[in-house]
């Protein structure tokens, strides 16, 4: 019998990591289409660096396998597959000029004459660094650096690119305008793209896909508004943006199709998946954003009461922080003028849209 033909540029099967007894990777599924921008996102230890350094082949898998485009690349050799690599650290050559940098991989790909110079030329335009080519490595700032490390990727148009923390070495503004500026290359050149991040933020701006990945596992897959709208996990919730968690024990449907969930402060409604029918540990998952002050004009929604305990005004919004009748602290978001609304230490009334809520294991 045949195999089907995966039409994913890259397909990794089965892929695992064990160092001795220690598992850096459980088994694990992805399939990447042809000019995604896929990032993998999980704290430190998770296994993102692990995953991506066996689809670069820097790191042979335990057990699984990897294909690209139809072939198997399980254990290929690293300068066998073409793959683009941009890592924290610039991994300059120093004694070469940024001209020589970005020229380098071109040379090495025997690419001569008018045809080497307009790409690097064009190349580093596109990054900004069209007055520094003749500068060396140590005279340039650190994201002047990381410029010169993306254009030396992105200018032999490697077909698949892979970056690891490419960013965490920079200040806040700079980390900012290069995440746009790595959007805006992944876009032009149309380049599959797989990208490893601790920084939600920045997963959430850049990413076409997310793989939230904990404990050497994906915890979840899914386009960033996927993600943040509709978590499947605790952790996946947790982890990206603010979220209220409310733990319980099921105790039905309601009329609406949504599950109940007996919590310590009163029934609550939610969307749950089929999987977790028969989790004995669930919380209800609720977004800051869809809290609202004031009693619900449904009574199919979610109600409860609290104490305000504080109000943080963070430029956009006011961010309330409340703490419910058994001393747990949840937050609302609200973009009110500070003056109308409750006062410290008052006992207000809320709500939020039942279907908004998911109940997650
Ligand atoms: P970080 O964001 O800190 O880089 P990560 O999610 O990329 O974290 P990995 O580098 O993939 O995590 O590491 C996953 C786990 O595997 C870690 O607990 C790490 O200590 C372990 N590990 C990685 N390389 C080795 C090795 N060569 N020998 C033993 N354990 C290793």
């Amino acid at each position: 019998m045949t195999q089907p033909v995966s039409r994913a540029k890259i397909d990794i099967q089965g892929l695992s990591k064990e160092f001795g007894s220690f598992t850096a990777l459980r088994p694990t599924n992805l399939q990447i289409p042809k000019g995604e921008f896929l990032t993998l996102l999980g704290p430190s230890g998770s296994g993102k660096t692990t995953l991506l350094q066996m689809v670069a082949g820097l790191l042979d898998p335990t057990r699984g396998k990897l294909v690209v485009d139809g072939q198997d690349w399980t254990f290929r050799p690293v300068n066998e597959r073409g793959v683009g690599l941009v890592f924290q650290h610039y991994a300059l050559f120093p004694h070469m000029t940024v001209e020589e940098n970005v020229a380098f991989p071109l040379k090495m790909r025997k690419v001569t004459g008018e045809e080497l110079r307009r790409r690097v030329v064009e190349t580093l335009d596109k990054v900004q660094l069209g007055p520094f080519t003749h500068r060396f490595p140590r005279e340039l700032s650190g994201g002047q650096q990381q410029r010169v490390a993306l254009a030396r990727c992105f200018v032999f148009r490697p077909e698949i690119i892979l970056m690891d923390e490419p960013l965490g070495a920079l200040d806040k503004a700079l980390r900012e305008s290069m995440q746009l500026e790595i959007r805006g290359l992944h876009r032009e050149f149309g380049t599959t793209l797989i990208y490893v991040t601790h920084d939600q933020e920045e997963a959430l701006v850049m990413s076409d896909r997310i793989c939230v990945m904990n404990h050497a596992q994906v915890e979840q897959i899914g386009t960033p508004h996927e993600i943040y709208a509709d978590p499947e996990t605790i952790f996946a919730a947790s982890f990206i943006g603010h979220s209220n968690l409310l733990k319980g024990k099921l105790v039905g449907k309601s009329d609406g199709g949504l599950h109940m969930l007996d919590t310590p402060v009163g029934r609550l409604a939610g969307k749950l998946r089929a999987r977790d029918k028969h989790a004995k540990d669930l919380v209800l998952v609720v977004r800051p954003e869809q809290l609202r002050v004031g009693p619900s004009p449904d009574a199919r929604h979610n109600e409860l009461s609290a104490t305000l305990r504080d109000v943080v005004y963070v430029g956009s919004e006011n961010r309330l922080l409340l703490t419910l009748a058994d001393g747990t602290e949840i937050s609302a978001s609200d973009k009110s003028d500070p003056s109308d609304l409750p006062k410290q230490g008052e006992e207000i009334c809320f709500h939020w849209r039942s279907e908004r809520a998911r109940i997650v294991s």
